[in-house]
């Protein structure tokens, strides 16, 4: 898939092009939020805690 989103870096306008159309500056892709490898971590230690916890009362 190529269809990513870009935007200048100058005049932070969305393009789908290498080059602002407006002002003809390079664009980037801006990297979307992704969840952190913390709230990951966190997730899974939940997870572990759980099933800590259900053997403590098995
Ligand atoms: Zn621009």
């Amino acid at each position: 898939m190529k269809s990513l989103m870009r935007r200048c870096g100058a005049c932070s306008r969305y393009s789908l092009v290498e080059k602002c159309p407006k002002c003809g500056a390079a664009t980037v892709v801006p990297i979307p939020p992704r969840y952190s490898p913390e709230d990951r971590y966190s997730g899974y230690r939940k997870r572990m805690r759980e099933i800590w916890e259900a053997e403590q009362h098995g």
